[in-house]
């Protein structure tokens, strides 16, 4: 028997996966395939837990601030409209496709910056602005790395923008490989093996739909925090 319940889905009209999704699986030294397999061909339910509105608003209030910034920064270069520029590639065939929020280039070179209003995940983020970048070149926009940047904050009282390492630091040849078995396990018409765990669980869109999502028993005591 199935682990997830499929039925009712809706079908994505191109199989894909969103650098996002990619970048949370690779930096998880223990994740879940079943997840990524699922989300490769078909969209979540919407689950009410995550207002999607309110963050979509913040974000769009944090890119009013860091565009400006981002382009004082690389004022030579020319800028794409923000969330605008929908990019593509393919690792083994299959596709990845998603829009970076700001994206410049000079004649040789792209730059990439992502905004992150929520908790840092440096390494899962890096990892992201890496994809966007990779795709990029794929898509013949220049022929070279110019900078990675993260921007990260709610307001501009708490704004840090980070200039990110070496795409070969961040997308390491470990890591290529590991994305590289998961594009195969992609492939494969029946589920893969579910990795339960507390971790992997407590955020799943597809938690809902999976028969074996964990189930956390744990019960802490209120007060004993101050009993240490
Ligand atoms: S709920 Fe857990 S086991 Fe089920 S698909 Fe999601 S991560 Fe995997």
């Amino acid at each position: 028997m199935a682990n997830l319940n499929l039925e009712g889905i809706t079908k994505k009209k191109l199989f894909c996966t969103g650098p996002s999704l990619l970048s949370e699986y690779i930096a998880n030294p223990d994740p879940c395939p079943l997840p990524m397999w699922a989300s490769h061909i078909a969209k979540p339910d919407k689950k009410s837990s995550f207002d999607l509105d309110q963050y979509k608003k913040t974000h769009k209030e944090v890119e009013t601030f860091v565009n400006p910034i981002f382009q004082n920064m690389l004022s030579s270069a020319y800028h794409y409209e923000p969330d605008t520029k929908k990019l593509k590639c393919v690792i083994k065939g299959k596709t990845i496709f998603g829009v970076p929020d700001l994206l410049a280039t000079t004649k040789e070179k792209i730059f990439v910056c992502d905004i992150k209003t929520g908790e840092r995940k440096i390494t899962e983020h890096s990892l992201q602005v890496g994809t966007y970048a990779f795709m990029a070149l794929a898509q013949g926009i220049a022929q070279d790395i110019g900078g990675l940047y993260l921007a990260y904050g709610s307001k501009k009282e708490n704004l840090e923008i980070i200039e990110l390492p070496n795409i070969e630091d961040i997308w390491t040849l470990e890591r290529q490989v590991k994305a590289e078995e998961l594009m195969d396990l992609l492939e494969e018409e029946n589920e893969p093996t579910p990795n339960p765990s507390e971790n992997n669980c407590r955020y799943c869109k597809w938690s809902n739909r999976c028969n074996v999502a964990h189930k956390s028993t744990k019960k802490v005591e209120m007060f004993s925090v101050l009993k240490k």
